[in-house]
């Protein structure tokens, strides 16, 4: 996984933890783009990047809704992950 430095000042719109990072989960992918999908390390939130470079927003439950299964699967593997994570202090 690639490791990708954000904006300083992004901050996560559900815990407010500080979003300065991001991993691809591709080896091959560059940094996020506008549109791109994330999961707060913080809290477990399903995020978009927005037009605003290194920035995010919460992913509508409508836009979850109509992404293909297989990305749906994968964000919530990697949600599942965090959330587990947080639970036994690890993250
Ligand atoms: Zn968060």
């Amino acid at each position: 996984m690639n490791k990708f430095r954000l904006a300083e000042d992004a901050h996560c719109p559900g815990c407010g933890g500080q979003n300065n990072a991001a991993l691809a989960i591709a080896a091959d992918e560059g940094g996020p783009k506008p549109g791109d999908l994330s999961v707060c390390g913080h809290c477990g939130a399903l995020l978009e990047f927005t037009d605003e470079v290194g920035h995010v927003q919460h992913l509508a439950a409508s836009m979850f809704k109509q992404l293909p299964l297989d990305t749906r699967k994968q964000l919530a593997h990697a949600q599942s992950h965090i959330l587990r994570a947080l639970k036994g202090g690890r993250l």
